[in-house]
């Protein structure tokens, strides 16, 4: 007889920001395919990672900890292969499992995939043409040029996986794009995109980081004054005055970002297309979601690390027809640690006790319990490298965001040891939703900065994680 356990497909991208799907409302472009996993179920609109960065993020969605407890703190910490995935205990229980496209948690005997029947994967971030893979096969696999555009790719060996599979036992899929991340190269079916208009620009791409803490005007990561002639495809124009310079480099950037999403969407399609031919779509739990969100322009910048709201926000949409009604909603906070105790609950496995996210199935049925959370915690470890981003942690409520930039490298692999004062950021995200006025040192909120800051330190260890020694506030 057979197995009627759901299958999981799980699309995840790299750098996409909900911001930029039009199930999420986006000003700047469509995506009808990532719309049809919206429409078809549900969109949540407060899912947060808990360290915006690919490798960390990546590392907590497998494991369901925080990155002080799977110690993928940077882009420098691989991680360690054995430890227990959801991925490894659905393979266990006999479910089949694949994982294609970006892995970016190491490579090697120690590092490559685990728990996983098939798979392939781009070293490091990996290529847009004509890229580099390297292949399930003994010490950590084997290396080979695949010709072609990376998202057909990844797309392809998925769909070929699922051709080939046993129908008769349930699949875990994981179709990992290496796109949107830079340098933004779309393939030459979306290159001639949004040629002949602007794309609106957003509220703050003007931002001069005035009533910020100093590591905002320190960072790095400003839209043209920053990027390079592989960001904009072109050596000249960088020499216009800053805003000028910003106005110009965001449509050359946001263009290139947006065509290589438009290539996400159609392949998102052709992988929708394939469960609806072949009945599975109703018993397949289908997600797309990103390791983080990322700054379209927004303060001006590009890239994420910040635990401002639109490097935080990570899209989540869900679609499961047999659990979960159509074209619903959610405003709950979910996080990133979430994502494994939910898929193995969904599966009916238990979840192991030291996972440290917590299932969200209650919210897919509507049912929000009592006791959910209404308040995140979060950690960016990977002081100044790249982008000059201080390192900071932090905790987000509903209504508020405190933020401690402890700004000092701890000895963290792939960080750089200069060590700053520490600052506070306070923002108040009913009164000023884009973070352009901190609060921390106004006196209206001093009772506000003394409850966040029990709670922060509250939060902090219970989740095991330490206190900067500085901090004594
Ligand atoms: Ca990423």
């Amino acid at each position: 007889m057979p197995d009627s356990r759901p299958n999981i497909l799980f699309i995840m991208s790299d750098d996409h920001a909900a911001h930029a799907m039009s199930c999420y409302g986006s000003r700047i472009n469509q995506t009808p395919n990532l719309d049809r996993i919206a429409n078809g179920g549900m969109r949540f609109d407060n899912c947060f990672c808990t360290n915006s960065i690919c490798t960390p993020s990546r590392a907590s969605i497998l494991t369901g900890t925080y990155n002080h407890i799977n110690n993928v703190t940077t882009l420098s910490t691989p991680m360690d292969n054995t430890l227990p995935t959801f991925p490894k205990l659905l393979q266990a229980e006999g479910y089949q499992t694949a994982i294609f496209g970006k892995w970016h948690l190491g490579t090697g005997p120690d590092h490559c995939p685990t728990g996983f029947d098939d798979w392939a994967v781009l070293p490091g971030q990996g290529l847009y043409h004509n890229p580099m893979f390297i292949f399930n096969g003994p010490d950590g696999g084997t290396s080979k040029v695949v010709k072609g555009y990376v998202t057909d790719i990844i797309a392809d060996m998925s769909l070929d996986w699922l051709k080939q599979r046993d129908p008769d036992r349930p699949f875990m899929l994981m179709c990992h794009h290496k796109a949107p991340h830079r340098p933004w190269e779309p393939d030459e079916k979306h290159a001639h995109m949004y040629l002949n208009e602007d794309i609106p620009e957003p509220e703050t791409l003007y931002d001069d980081y005035a009533n910020r803490a100093s590591a905002a005007a320190a960072a790095e990561m400003r839209v043209g004054v920053h990027m390079v002639a592989t960001d904009l495809k072109t050596e000249y124009g960088y020499d216009l005055p800053e805003d000028e310079l910003r106005k110009w480099a965001y449509q050359r950037y946001i263009k290139d970002y947006l065509r290589v999403v438009a290539s996400i969407d159609d392949n998102v399609g052709r992988l929708l297309d394939y469960l609806d031919g072949e009945g599975l779509t109703d018993n397949t739990i289908v997600v797309y979601t990103s390791d983080q969100g990322f700054f379209l322009g927004d303060h001006g910048w590009y890239d994420k690390r910040f635990m401002y709201e639109e490097s935080l926000r990570m899209p989540f949409i869900l679609r499961y027809p047999r659990e979960v009604a159509a074209g619903t909603q959610n405003d709950d906070m979910i996080l990133n640690v979430d994502f494994a105790p939910m898929f193995l609950d969904l599966v009916g496995l238990p979840v192991p006790e030291h996972y440290q996210g917590r299932s969200f199935r209650p919210l897919l049925a509507g049912d929000t319990p009592d006791d959910w959370r209404d308040a995140m915690y979060y950690r960016y470890w990977m002081h100044k490298t790249h982008h000059n981003v201080y390192a900071h942690y932090g905790i987000r409520t509903l209504r508020y965001k405190l933020i401690y930039y402890y700004a000092d490298a701890l000895g963290q692999a792939g960080t750089i040891d200069e060590t700053y004062e520490p600052e506070w950021e306070l923002f108040d995200l009913q009164n000023d939703p884009y973070e352009l006025n901190n609060v921390y040192q106004d006196p209206a909120y001093a009772d506000v900065v003394k409850t966040l800051t029990d709670d922060l330190h509250r939060m902090q260890a219970d989740v095991g994680d330490e206190r900067y020694f500085k901090d004594e506030t």
